[in-house]
């Protein structure tokens, strides 16, 4: 049932991306910063980095708009992906977008004005047969990314997005602050490892049951290892992690 309501949720998201495209775009933030103004994207990402220190990455299995193309395409290429080496690219990436943007503020004089609407006058963000290339573009990129690397293939390469919950999630980890998460009961756990094949996120799940919780800011929360167990092994919880006994001690990654 939860996922059926998510499905929808992410599909509902997906079907209004040509509204809220502007809103997400790493573009719109660059152009603002050009003019000293703090767009409408650059807003929605701080208010991710607060989303992610309470519910890590959540947004990217409830909210996103590029959810359900990404998970409608591990119908096309199931393979699990190599984590670490994207998140490699993903960070270049966002680090020199990142640097481009204050670059921007610094020559622009630093920030002017506040505007949640900037590039978007109508409020909806593809109103123009340019902004149409640009919608199809991005959803083309994302597409043949995720069918040529793998599960989620472009959330773990190139999402410009991710960063900003993952920086909260970190965040809320070291305040010690109560944030959702995977629960895993290792005494319920039959090591039939359905966990770790139906995880888009290519996680090791059955290894985090053995651990003690799934020790990741991979973790996207969708809930699929948790319908998926037949022992009742997994469920969601409101814990800090100074509440966490690990059995092993495990590295974040
Ligand atoms: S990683 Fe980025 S594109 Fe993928 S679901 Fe999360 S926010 Fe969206
Ligand atoms: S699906 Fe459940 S029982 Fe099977 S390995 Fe995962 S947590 Fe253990
Ligand atoms: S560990 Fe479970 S909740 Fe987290 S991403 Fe994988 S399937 Fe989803």
């Amino acid at each position: 049932m939860k996922q059926k309501t998510r499905k929808i949720i992410i599909f509902i998201s997906f079907l209004l991306f040509p509204i809220t495209m502007n809103f997400l775009s790493p573009y719109v933030s660059i152009d603002g910063a050009m003019n000293g103004i703090i767009s409408g994207s650059l807003i929605l990402f701080a208010f991710m980095f607060i989303f992610g220190i309470f519910f890590g990455r959540a947004w990217c299995a409830w909210v996103c708009p590029m959810a359900a193309l990404s998970e409608y395409s591990v119908g096309i290429n199931n393979k699990k992906v190599n984590v670490k080496l994207l998140k490699i690219i993903r960070y270049s990436i966002f680090i020199l977008w990142a640097g481009f943007i204050i670059a921007m503020f610094v020559f622009a004089g630093g920030v002017k004005g506040v505007n949640p609407l900037h590039l978007t006058d109508n409020f909806i963000s593809v109103d123009s047969p340019v902004k149409y290339i640009i919608y199809y573009f991005v959803l083309l990129l994302f597409a043949v990314l995720t069918w040529s690397i793998g599960k989620r293939g472009a959330c773990h390469a190139v999402c410009w997005m991710a960063p900003f919950l993952t920086g909260g999630y970190h965040l809320g980890r070291i305040l010690k602050i109560p944030q959702l998460r995977i629960k895993t009961d290792n005494e319920k756990c039959a090591n039939c490892k359905t966990c770790d094949k139906i995880c888009q996120m290519s996680i090791n799940v059955s290894q985090g049951v053995k651990d003690g919780y799934i020790n990741t800011s991979d973790c996207i929360l969708c809930g699929q290892c948790i319908e998926a167990c037949g022992k009742g092994a997994l469920s969601y919880g409101i814990k800090s992690i100074k509440n966490i006994e690990l059995n092993k001690k495990t590295l974040d990654i």
